[in-house]
């Protein structure tokens, strides 16, 4: 007998999904990347550009760390938010960077950046909330909003502004539902880093506009040609009041699989973001939290060494890519990507091939290299290329990707 309230109509199908689940997207980089990684798998001569994950072994002293850490039984639950060394480590770290002094209370650690980047918008976004989003963005912003019921307000940039933001874009758009500004520099996909000038005029309207802000800052140590990144907080009075700055270990010490990242705020937003984290997954890795520790408070040579080869990688691929007729790239600041316009030789339509998407597609199956579609970042007509890579990999890729477009 059926229940009375369950006309056939409405009827669910018992694992039919919430509705929440019906626009969500998988992510389009990790998905590539497990494409890639099944070619290889079967033999194929893959070159994998497509994920944003160093090539770099986490170096010895932090991997020694770990082991220290399992043979000393650290291998129990931690408090939710992180241990209280490496909540001061990431305090002290960012303060003596950054110049503004914050505490082991403002910081939650968690399962790498993108878990912090979640834990924040589910602490800080309503039904109907706008988050304001320029694109291209990093693929997992807009889903991670749309999870919380509120709206990512897709805001596009030019190639001609080096795909920065702009005061003036970012006042149009403001409405009275207008909640947060979601920024990143150094930026994934675009290696574009803004300048403190140019952060600060946009903080300028959110401060007047009230919004709250997320500064995604996991690439901030990631810079090129003696740039430093200015941590967005620190360019006015008061605005470390209504942001929150994301970053963790993934990207700088080459350490993705040990998914430690944080989030930096005022006390107490922290501690309902703690809150959350203790119900939804508890501690992240005990073991993790000790290796980012060594990492934090290790030498810091890793850090350079790493960032000298991303540098020379970054000029190999960005002199390439411009030799390439139809190909248009932004200075790449920083982080380790190349996005790159193809729309001209899109609008060639050459083999029916007119989508970014397609065009990936297409160079996967025929030059067996695999890079993620503009469209995934909401900036169709565009691809984006992860240069952490060896530089041979990266040669061998280059000229397939020549080859491929009759270069
Ligand atoms: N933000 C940006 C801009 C990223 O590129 C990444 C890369 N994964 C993340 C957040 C998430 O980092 P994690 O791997 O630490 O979750
Ligand atoms: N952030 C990296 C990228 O954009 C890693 C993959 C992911 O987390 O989506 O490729």
């Amino acid at each position: 007998m059926s229940h009375p309230s369950r006309s056939s109509a409405l009827r669910r199908l018992p694992l039919d999904l919430a509705t929440r689940m019906h626009a969500l997207e998988p992510s389009a980089t990790l998905a590539m990347a497990a494409r890639a990684q099944s070619m290889a798998a079967a033999g194929v001569d893959v070159i994998d550009l497509s994920v944003g994950e160093p090539d770099f072994p986490t170096p010895d002293h932090i991997c020694r760390a770990a082991e220290a850490a399992i043979r000393a039984g650290r291998t129990k639950y931690t408090p939710a938010a992180g241990i209280p060394d490496l909540r001061k480590a990431v305090a002290a770290d960012y303060t003596r960077r950054s110049g503004l002094a914050v505490t082991a209370a403002q910081v939650v650690v968690s399962n790498g950046a993108k878990h912090a980047l979640h834990n924040v918008f589910t602490a800080l976004l309503d039904e109907g909330d706008e988050v304001i989003v320029p694109a291209p963005y990093w693929v997992s912003y807009a889903e991670l909003i749309k999870l919380t019921g509120a709206r990512p307000v897709i805001l596009p940039t030019r190639l001609e502004d080096d795909f920065k933001l702009r005061p003036e874009a970012l006042r149009a758009a403001l409405t009275p539902a207008s909640r947060m500004l979601l920024l990143c520099s150094p930026s994934n996909p675009t290696g574009v880093v803004y300048s403190p000038e140019e952060l600060g005029s946009l903080a300028d309207v959110a401060i007047a506009a009230d919004l709250s802000v997320v500064a995604d800052e996991i690439y901030d140590q990631l810079v090129f040609d003696g740039r430093q990144a200015v941590s967005f907080p620190t360019l006015r009075p008061g605005l470390a009041d209504r942001t929150v700055v994301v970053a963790g270990v993934s990207k700088t010490y080459s350490m993705t699989g040990w998914r430690i990242g944080w989030s930096i705020c005022p006390e107490p937003l922290a501690k309902a973001i703690g809150n959350l984290q203790s119900q939804e997954t508890s501690n992240p890795c005990s073991v993790s939290q000790h290796a980012a520790l060594a990492a934090l408070t290790g030498p810091q040579e890793c850090v350079a060494t790493m960032n000298a080869a991303f540098q020379v990688r970054r000029d190999l691929v960005a002199a390439r890519l411009r030799a390439i007729p139809g190909v248009r790239i932004p200075d790449i600041g920083g982080a380790f990507y190349a996005f790159f316009d193809i729309s001209p030789i899109l609008a060639r339509g050459t083999n029916g091939i007119t989508t970014s998407a397609a065009w990936c597609e297409a160079l996967l199956e025929k030059e067996h290299v695999a890079l993620v579609a503009g469209s995934a970042f909401g900036a169709e007509g565009n691809v984006r290329m992860s240069f952490a890579s060896s530089e041979e990999k990266l040669e061998r890729g280059l000229d397939r990707i020549a080859r491929f477009v009759g270069a």
